[in-house]
């Protein structure tokens, strides 16, 4: 995987590792990257939540 070294949006040096441009703040590739797996995460845990309040809620009404 290549390193990004020029912004998208307008072109600039970018730092090495950065996740914004200097020049413009534009997000770089690998700080979208980022972002997405960031997302996915929480959608998990959210789904891992939810799984677990059903699983209680489903237990309580079968020992009623
Ligand atoms: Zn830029």
């Amino acid at each position: 995987m290549q390193v990004q070294v020029a912004c998208d949006w307008c072109g600039g040096e970018l730092v090495p590792g950065a996740a914004y441009c200097e020049l413009c703040g534009a997000r770089t590739r690998k700080a979208r990257r980022l972002v997405r797996l960031a997302v996915r995460v929480e959608l998990l845990f959210l789904l891992l939540v939810v799984a677990v309040v059903v699983g209680f809620t489903w237990i309580y009404s079968v020992q009623k």
